[in-house]
């Protein structure tokens, strides 16, 4: 089992996110779990990276011609892969996972969520998708989608597919039984 995580290309402005980002990590690798990322060495994504590692955990990266040096590359990761396009690294990263987290991030983090999320809308895969919380930090995106929803613009079916775990100890159990 392989699980893509999006998350930030910066540590963002408390410390708690780092601390989320390598707990996280350290969860993947101890339960036997392989990390998809976007091959980056910086923000939380570098430290989920180096987190996964030092636990002896399996973490491949998928990373654009165009951002290699932008984001610096990982280059202790089991697996790099250098992709031409976003667009490329979004599918990849999909092919490659069996479930897709998301951390605290920024714009490129909501990006890929929301690919993946319409993307499983119509129907393009099953596979679930968590929002890993870290002090609410993904309320307001749930009290924006149940607006949505509410206003008839998001099927009750396809706010449903975006689970929620508080730790990443809850994403893992909410992965074993899906
Ligand atoms: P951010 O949340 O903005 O810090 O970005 C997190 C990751 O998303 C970084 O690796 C960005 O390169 C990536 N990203 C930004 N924009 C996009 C996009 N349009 N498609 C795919 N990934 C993106």
């Amino acid at each position: 089992m392989r699980v893509a995580v999006f998350l930030g290309s910066s540590v963002g402005s408390r410390p708690e996110y780092a601390a989320a980002a390598a707990g996280l990590g350290k969860c993947l690798a101890e339960a036997g779990t392989g990390l998809v990322y976007g091959g980056a060495s910086v923000g939380l994504m570098g430290v989920l990276a180096d987190a996964a590692l030092a636990a002896g955990g399996e973490v491949i990266g998928v990373i654009p011609e165009h951002v290699f040096s932008a984001e610096l590359a990982h280059q202790g990761l089991t697996r790099l892969e250098v992709v031409a396009s976003m667009h490329e690294r979004k599918a990849r990263m999909a092919e490659l996972a069996d479930a897709f987290a998301a951390l605290p991030g920024g714009l490129g983090t909501l990006d890929e969520l929301f690919e993946i999320l319409t993307w499983r809308q119509i129907g393009l895969h099953a596979k679930p998708i968590v929002l890993v919380d870290v002090n609410g930090f993904w309320d307001r995106l749930a009290e924006l989608v149940d607006a949505l929803a509410d206003e008839g613009f998001v099927a009750e079916s396809s706010r449903g597919c975006l689970l929620r775990a508080r730790d990443p100890g809850e994403l893992l159990s909410l992965l074993r039984v899906r």
